[in-house]
């Protein structure tokens, strides 16, 4: 695994070798940089994500999940995408606890630094690099939340010789830069495009459209349900959305390879669609962040919380703003559901 301090020589030495790479390679050499070697959440980190804004978002999973499961029947596995500090893991763990189920819990994770953290908090996981090694035998209880906006996105330039992939270049004078490929790449972008002015920019990702059509062909053959939260939009993006987050600020992307995080709005109505290309498998969504968490019972669990501790009524208030209002979590994040086989919808989408 690289880790920051080298993974700037090597996408200079991979450049220098094999001359401009796609944005997609540099951003995943990058990302599994960033995680591999430093906690990157809380206050003291670059962002903080909902399972550690309040413990109301994993319970609030866990319930959704547990409905499903109740309603299948069975056994079933916990599954988590990238699960970060493993906050949200617990705080769903004591949710199934409360209606007696103890599913096993499957954590896919590439970080070293926070597979420890992870573990402290579920010593019981089993870890999994990719989710090819997850279990094929029962049906999988899959969330992810703020997982595929790290996936890696391909950029295309409209230039005047026509659609080109953005490619990322290096010298000593300008560090990092994005130069357009020499390859043609009209049949990559979609027909409504191909006209589009100079200098437009379509962005996709291959890793997570795949990533998606693999989980809902697990749902197709073993069961199961997938909730998939994050940041992004119901319709194709309009251009390049690719961010850099360091220590709570946006920075240049291709400045500090490995020292920030790389992400990029995640396009939904892409997501769906691999998703519905797998035959059996039952969509919904997406749906804002905030209409979901009310319509499976946020204001209730804020209330209880409340009157348990009533010298935090304040934070838990400002906590359950923070994921429901549209000028905070609320809308900016979506919410998208999918069930396999014998599994119902997942409740609220
Ligand atoms: N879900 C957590 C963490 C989100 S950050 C939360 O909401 O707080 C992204 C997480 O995905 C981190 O745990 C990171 O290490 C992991 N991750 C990023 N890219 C990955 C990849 N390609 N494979 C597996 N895990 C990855």
């Amino acid at each position: 695994m690289l880790t920051q301090h080298i993974v700037e020589d090597e996408l200079q030495a991979l450049i220098a070798k094999e001359g401009p790479i796609p944005i997609s390679r540099f951003m995943a050499m990058a990302n599994a940089a960033y995680y591999s070697d430093h906690d990157p959440f809380g206050i003291k980190g670059d962002f903080i994500t909902a399972p550690e804004v309040s413990q109301m978002f994993g319970e609030l999973i866990g319930l959704a999940l547990a409905d499903c499961w109740k309603q299948a029947g069975g056994d079933a596995a916990y599954v988590e995408l990238g699960p970060g500090r493993g906050t949200m893991a617990v705080d769903a763990m004591r949710s199934l606890a409360m209606v007696d189920l103890e599913p096993l819990v499957h954590f896919v994770e590439t970080s070293a630094i926070l597979r420890a953290s992870q573990a402290e908090l579920i010593p019981a996981a089993i870890w999994h690099d990719d989710i090819s090694s997850l279990p094929t035998d029962v049906p999988l209880m899959i969330v992810a939340n703020e997982f595929f906006d790290a996936m890696p996105v391909e950029q295309y330039v409209k230039t005047m010789m026509g659609w080109r992939e953005l490619m990322v270049r290096h010298d000593d004078i300008d560090g990092f830069a994005t130069v357009p490929g020499q390859e043609a790449c009209e049949d990559r972008v979609p027909d409504d495009l191909r006209d589009a002015h100079t200098a437009s920019v379509y962005e996709q990702s291959s890793t997570a459209r795949k990533l998606m059509r693999d989980l809902a062909k697990r749902l197709a053959a073993q069961g199961g349900v997938l909730i998939v939260i994050d940041y992004g939009y119901h319709d194709r993006a309009a251009g390049d959305t690719l961010q850099a987050v360091h220590a709570h600020a946006y920075a240049d992307p291709f400045a500090r390879p490995g020292r920030s995080d790389l992400t990029a709005h995640v396009d939904f109505s892409a997501l769906k669609q691999a998703a519905q290309s797998v035959r059996g498998v039952k969509v919904r969504g997406p749906v804002d962040q905030g209409d979901w968490l009310v319509a499976i019972g946020i204001d209730l669990r804020a209330d209880q919380l409340t009157r348990a501790n009533p010298g935090r009524a304040a934070e838990l208030a400002a906590a359950r703003m923070r994921l429901i209002h549209p000028d905070q979590m609320g809308s900016l994040f979506k919410v998208l559901g999918a069930s396999g086989v014998g599994w119902p919808v997942v409740p609220g989408l």
